[in-house]
């Protein structure tokens, strides 16, 4: 995305986690709130977009937890990683809808950036699951709105 179309103004659109936001949009069920995310859109005055990407893609909530068993999000993306259920299913084709889908709402929304939640298959921005363990990588999402140049970070990134 051309960063010189959305000058950057008081009340500039930023895509945010839902569940960061305290929507409880989670595989569980739940959120995760976060205050240090509420304040820092206020103190810079950034509108947020909140966005879902794993119910944009049409997943219910609660829905199957998801790692990844191969590679990341970048991965998936260019073809060679695999993002699993716990039920051992293929999410690659459910979590690339989602990103896409979430990817069309900055484009609607004016959003150059985004504020996502760390360590998710779909949100994460340093790292993710690769089966229990906590890797460096990034989700699907992050890595499709990071590809076309938006500026990507995560809650973790403001402490
Ligand atoms: S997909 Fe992203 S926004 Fe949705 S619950 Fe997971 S971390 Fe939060």
């Amino acid at each position: 995305m051309d960063k010189e179309e959305h000058p950057k103004t008081n009340g500039e659109t930023i895509l945010v986690s839902a569940c960061l936001l305290g929507l409880p949009t989670r595989f569980d069920g739940k959120s995760k709130h976060s205050q240090d995310v509420l304040d820092y859109l206020q103190r810079e005055k950034l509108t947020p977009i909140p966005v879902c990407p794993e119910q944009l893609a049409g997943m219910a909530t609660p829905r199957d937890k998801t790692f990844f068993q191969s590679g990341d999000g970048q991965a998936v993306l260019a073809g060679n990683g695999e993002a699993v259920s716990e039920n051992g299913r293929s999410m690659n084709a459910l979590f690339c809808r989602g990103a896409k889908m979430t990817l069309e709402i900055a484009r609607l929304s004016g959003c150059c950036r985004a504020l996502l939640k760390e360590g998710s298959p779909s949100c994460g921005v340093h790292r993710v699951y690769l089966g229990e363990d906590k890797v460096a990588g990034v989700g699907v999402t992050s890595a499709l709105l990071l590809n076309t140049g938006m500026d990507v970070i995560s809650e973790e990134d403001l402490k």
